[in-house]
């Protein structure tokens, strides 16, 4: 048997370090070394039920796991076979008990890709990645395929970057790979700062052998023999994991000179970012990488042509990356079948807020949000009514009831007057304060402001000063009036991509939620 313990971020908050530890020790207790095999993981997914663990070969999901539980677990479940059945998954809505992982919606309505082996591996051990077929795709490409080739099978695939913006990741392949130079580099952009997103953090914790395989496929692809993953200083685990998983690669022959034995030698270097927003937009981050402050720069020159020291550069997104090793082994008319016709694929989103189960999910693209919130994410706690959906974390805006039934993929997102993102989705109910909410979003962008240009450094504040006298209750009608304008000069005038999308959630609410705008108004509350 497998015990597979969760040791994402979340269940490491709510301790599944002491339940490790614990199995260990009753394993070895009852002489059960040769039979049971404990495993540390990436982020299962489910984190308000943290501990969580998944026993195997049947698949059994218990929740809130304590130490003082596993005696019981190793004794019922282990020697004796039967289910401990006070930690068993409840259903939130109509109640009961399912015992399997694989049969809870949470996680049977969910198509793996870039998670495929998060949740399921150590994250720690290179043979686990192995065997679920990594480096597989390296091997290919580097013995089977011309540079051209693997960069036609990307752009055959249709993956847009999921860092947000849903550029098709194989023609920015090929830009890279057609600019003039000798030196090249590959970037990978870990700098997620969304207020509740953790999909690329998920991803490095607990699968950093698929981001280093993919980035290594791309260098091969473009002609690059160097790489750079920038990190959020504020994921020490995730560093430490992708340090490790480094280390281990070019120990393995996956990284460093002559990789597998061909004339392709390719390395990585970690960069830790300093806590600034703005480094998560790309020309900020590579200023960053350089030794220089984290500020935007005009574009063009795209970083496809002059990116980290005047090279060619190719950035993608933790996301985007996790999903190369899988289109290089299925190919790309598997990938094309999953999602939709304009955005083949899936997309990771972390669900939070007012939703029952709250966590990691990943859906092919083209699911409606009604399926996420009220399938997997199992419906709004204390049967309040549903109320809106921000996604695209503080650059995006509210999607409410109206939209519960638009299948999700770029267009439509951008279209219902929000956008994709990176995939923070954070659901609000009936008691939720819609200007609250906007006002939270545009304190963050204004706070992270960088404020090389005027349009976002003072009219942002600007803004949010305005927004600040309407939730005191001092506001009035011509505000709202104010509030637009503004929003539409900085959204066309800003320099980069945090300027031009700070006012979204503004504009967003008062397009649907201006009621409650006025109702603050009028009532001077
Ligand atoms: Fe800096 Fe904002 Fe201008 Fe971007 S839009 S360069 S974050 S001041």
């Amino acid at each position: 048997a497998h015990v597979l313990v969760c040791g994402g971020a979340g269940c490491i908050s709510s301790g599944c370090k002491a339940v490790l530890d614990r199995f260990t020790e009753e394993i070895k207790a009852h002489n059960l070394e040769d039979e049971v095999h404990v495993v540390e993981t990436g982020c299962i997914g489910t984190c308000d039920l943290g501990p969580v663990i998944v026993v195997y070969p049947e698949g059994v999901f218990y929740k809130e796991v304590t130490p003082d539980d596993v005696k019981e677990i190793v004794e019922e479940h282990l020697i004796k076979g039967r289910f401990v059945t006070r930690l068993l998954y409840e259903r939130p809505v109509s109640g009961g008990q399912i015992p399997y992982y694989d049969e809870i919606d949470f996680f049977r309505k969910q198509k793996r890709i870039a998670l495929r082996n998060v949740g399921m591996i150590n994250p720690e051990a290179i043979e686990e990645y192995i065997a679920r077929d990594g480096y597989f795709a390296l091997g290919k490409v580097l013995t089977k395929y011309t540079p051209e080739q693997v960069i036609q099978e990307i752009k055959d695939s249709g993956l847009r970057g999921r860092g947000g913006a849903g550029f098709p990741t194989g023609l920015k392949w090929e830009f890279t790979k057609n600019a003039p130079g000798e030196v090249k580099y590959v970037v990978c952009n870990a700098d997620e700062g969304d207020p509740g997103a953790f999909m690329d953090r998920s991803v490095l914790e607990g699968d950093p052998h698929s981001v280093i395989e993919a980035m290594a496929i791309a260098g091969y692809a473009i002609g690059a023999n160097q790489g750079y993953v920038y990190v959020r200083a504020e994921y020490p685990l995730a560093v430490q994991r992708l340090a490790n998983a480094i280390e281990k690669a070019r120990a393995f022959g996956m990284l460093g000179k002559n990789i597998l034995g061909t004339d392709f030698s390719f390395d990585l270097e970690i960069r830790v970012g300093a806590g600034a927003f703005v480094c998560g937009e790309e020309t900020a981050l590579l200023a960053s990488i350089e030794g220089k402050r984290g500020e935007p720069r005009p574009k063009p020159p795209f970083p496809a042509s002059e990116g980290l020291w005047g090279k060619p550069t190719l950035i993608n997104n933790v996301e985007t990356f996790a999903n190369i090793p899988a289109i290089i082994n299925y190919g790309a008319e598997w990938f094309r079948q999953i999602g939709t016709k304009n955005s083949p694929g899936t997309k990771v989103f972390a669900l939070a807020g007012k939703v029952n189960n709250t966590g990691l999910v990943e859906v092919p693209m083209g699911v409606t949000l009604r399926e996420i919130i009220f399938e997997l994410g199992g419906g709004i706690p204390n049967n309040k009514r549903f109320k809106a959906a921000q996604t695209g974390g503080p650059s995006g805006g509210c999607l409410t009831e109206k939209h519960l039934d638009q299948p999700i993929d770029y267009e439509s997102l951008v279209a219902a007057g929000s956008m994709m993102g990176s995939g923070g989705l954070i659901v609000m109910d009936e008691d939720n304060c819609m200007v609250d909410v906007a006002r939270f979003f545009l304190e963050f962008t204004q706070d992270e402001s960088c404020g090389k240009c005027t349009p976002c450094r003072i009219g942002t504040k600007r803004m949010l000063e305005i927004l600040t006298r309407i939730t005191q209750g001092k506001g009035e009608e011509k505000d709202l009036e104010l509030l637009e304008e503004l929003a539409k000069t900085i959204k066309i005038t800003a320099l980069c991509g945090l300027g031009q999308s700070a006012p979204n959630p503004v504009l967003s609410t008062i397009q649907n939620f201006r009621d409650e705008y006025l109702a603050h108004i009028r009532d001077k509350k």
